[in-house]
């Protein structure tokens, strides 16, 4: 096969295939293998017994979800007026579930993603003007932030160092 790797592109050790470069993970042992999320999403899929696990976030106006998660950087798949889906290119981050009666000062749901580049992340959401907290380094070794949504869903981003 063909590596086409600069900037924007590389080439798929799995599928051949030239990826966005955001859009491959290289192997830890081999790092000149790249592997594109679809591939990877399809090997975690054909680990036995894996669960996949997603957050269903309750919204109180799908409105304003849609439009931070567009803010964020996230597509909102709207599967129908009270349901959506937030991607991050072909994998779920989220569900989002209307709940008219939702009071966002009182709901306590959350999800703790973790991410390889928490200061991009925050840069990137920072900048698109979402309500992001300072980044710590916490005592036990995690570097993250937090953002609520709209609704009041207290989103925990960060990494293990
Ligand atoms: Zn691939």
């Amino acid at each position: 096969m063909t590596d086409v790797s600069d900037d924007t592109s590389t080439t798929c050790g799995c599928c051949g295939l030239a990826r966005p470069t955001a859009d491959v993970a290289r192997l830890s042992s081999h790092p000149e293998i790249a592997v594109c999320g679809s591939c990877v999403h399809g090997m975690a899929g054909r680990l036995a017994n894996r669960p996949s696990i997603t957050p269903i976030f309750p919204v109180h106006d799908m409105a304003a979800a849609h439009d931070f998660w567009t803010r964020a950087g996230l597509r909102v798949d709207e599967y129908s007026p009270e349901y959506a889906f937030v991607m991050f290119g072909d994998s779920e981050l989220a569900h989002l579930d209307l709940r008219a009666g939702l009071d966002p000062a009182t709901n306590a749901a959350a999800c703790y993603v973790h991410i390889p580049d928490p200061h991009e992340w925050h840069r990137r959401w920072k900048s698109q003007g979402l309500p992001v907290s300072d980044i710590v380094v916490e005592p036990w070794g995690m570097i993250e932030f937090s953002v609520k949504d709209p609704s009041g869903n207290l989103i925990r981003m960060g990494r293990n160092d």
